[in-house]
């Protein structure tokens, strides 16, 4: 097979992330604790070398906000981000621990990589889904960082260093709490902690390693994958590596590969009935939208229109979305209706596709042809988060922002801990001219985000809108009170 990896430049910004996520690996290794801890509360017996599932979950969660506030590399893409949700908890379901609750996020960067951290949040980069040749070989991957956080590789390696993890633990919590409150406390907590952290490139052990190898292959099996996925995948991120010897894609500095791991999943594999297991028509999509982001709009369209005028490619109809949306990066509009058609006649059917044909009018100022085409999509696909949030901005475009309301509420009813629905709500609550319900709305949209301050900010300056009624009024100050209470207590725990 022809090695087709894209391997890491160097670009400061990226070290700078890479820094940062690595630190948060080596922070909870045991590496030299930020700040006394002493009087921190509900951390359990750190003699045990325990780590309470509830702080886990708050660091992952913490990890996952700040990330999403401020790392300008987060992929803020809902059609990527369901796509890579669907395929990781297909494989949570096959896992050692199918009930654990895991998030997957995606991360814009070429560097092929993934990682787990703590409470099950694991990110995956989007040069890995990029350079993957299949389905599986993803999903080999996924399965393999799964198996970190079941088998509590993060915790175990904490276990190692009994007195200092709870601490290193506690201050990597508090210092992304401090974060979303006051960005120049983080960044002297991350900055102060590089100086230790650069030099644990290897987050996990080779023990660790070879059983996350293990227990991801039965994962992958059980899920119904090509477990050859896996094998292959790691021997030419191997064979990559020996090409630029110090450049080895960032994966293998975070997860150890060797020779004797490779052949042992290769022997595995080979131990199991041969089994084709197709891509789905998701992943080709999903490949061919990330790769019309890449370079300025018109390489995209260059890049994507060689592979198809060669016919270098796995699956027509994932290059021909790529090039619609390079076209639709490039306004050439005529060119992305003349994509789509194609895909239509390739027997595409997906929410992706209806969900570029109501872009490109969208692009084109054409709003009310844009929210019919999502209205329409929604009946056959009613779940699908990118038709949902693009029907309400193209409502609230062609002015009609009271039937954006009725069609948000009703989701509401089935997401109420979507953060985004609550943004949207502000802007429709705006619209129509509902100054309470703004402000209340962009309290939930901050609160669901760990933005406290912004948050209490937004329901008093709901307090004061004037155009309450008693009973919206002493919601508002109910909420109120338990975002307080809420903001004390962290207050307290980082004191
Ligand atoms: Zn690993």
């Amino acid at each position: 097979m022809k090695l087709a990896l894209r391997l890491p430049t160097f670009d400061p910004r990226r070290v700078r992330r890479g820094v940062f996520l690595t630190c948060l690996a080596a922070l909870c290794l045991g590496t030299q604790p930020l700040v006394l801890a002493d009087g921190l509360p509900d951390l359990g017996d750190s003699a045990q070398g325990d780590i309470p599932p509830q702080l886990e979950k708050k660091v992952g969660e913490s990890i996952l906000n700040e990330i999403r506030l401020r790392d300008p590399q987060y992929l803020d893409d809902p059609e990527v981000a369901a796509y890579v949700d669907q395929l990781g908890q297909r494989l949570v379901a096959a896992s050692a621990d199918p009930g654990y609750g895991f998030t997957f996020f995606v991360m814009k960067d070429a560097t092929i990589n993934a990682f787990a951290t703590f409470g099950g949040y694991v990110g995956v980069n989007s040069g890995l889904i990029t350079s993957a040749q299949s389905e599986s070989e993803l999903a080999g991957v996924l399965a393999h960082e799964i198996s970190h956080v079941t088998q509590h590789h993060l915790a175990r390696g904490i276990a190692k260093e009994k007195q200092n993890s709870m601490v290193s633990m506690a201050a990597m919590a508090l210092a992304l709490l401090a974060a979303s409150k006051n960005a120049d406390v983080a960044t002297a907590a991350i900055v102060g902690s590089q100086a230790a952290s650069v030099q644990s490139q290897l987050a996990f052990s080779r023990d660790f390693e070879r059983e996350a190898d293990r227990v991801g292959f039965q994962t992958l099996e059980k899920a119904g994958l090509d477990v050859r996925g896996m094998g292959d995948f790691f021997q030419r991120l191997q064979q990559a590596s020996r090409l630029y010897e110090n450049n080895a894609p960032a994966y293998m500095r975070t997860h150890p590969l060797t020779i004797e791991r490779i052949s042992d999943m290769q022997n595995r594999a080979q131990k199991t009935p041969y089994k084709q297991v197709p891509d789905s028509q998701d992943f080709h999509l999903v490949r061919g939208k990330l790769r019309a982001q890449l370079g300025t709009p018109k390489e995209a369209v260059a890049d994507l229109e060689h592979l198809l005028k060669e016919r270098k490619f796995a699956n027509e109809a994932g290059i021909r979305f790529g090039l619609a949306h390079a076209q639709l990066r490039a306004r050439n509009f005529p060119a992305v209706e003349q994509e789509i058609q194609a895909l239509r006649r390739l027997k595409v059917n997906s929410p992706m596709l209806e969900n570029l044909a109501a872009e490109v009018r969208t692009a084109q100022g054409d709003s009310a042809g844009a929210a019919a085409v999502f209205k329409a999509a929604l009946k056959n696909t009613p779940f699908a988060k990118a038709l949902m949030y693009g029907y309400v901005d193209a409502l609230l475009a062609d002015r009609r922002p009271a039937e954006a309301l009725a069609y948000l509420d009703a989701q509401m009813q089935l997401y109420s801990s979507d953060y985004k629905l609550w943004g949207l709500k502000a802007k429709v609550a705006s619209a129509l001219g509902r100054r309470l319900q703004q402000h209340q709305a962009l309290a939930e949209h901050y609160a669901l985000q760990g933005q406290l301050l912004p948050a209490i900010d937004q329901l008093q300056m709901a307090q004061r809108a004037g155009d309450g009624n008693f009973y919206e009024l002493s919601v508002v100050d109910a909420r109120l009170r338990q975002l307080r209470a809420q903001q004390e207590e962290e207050a307290r725990q980082r004191r």
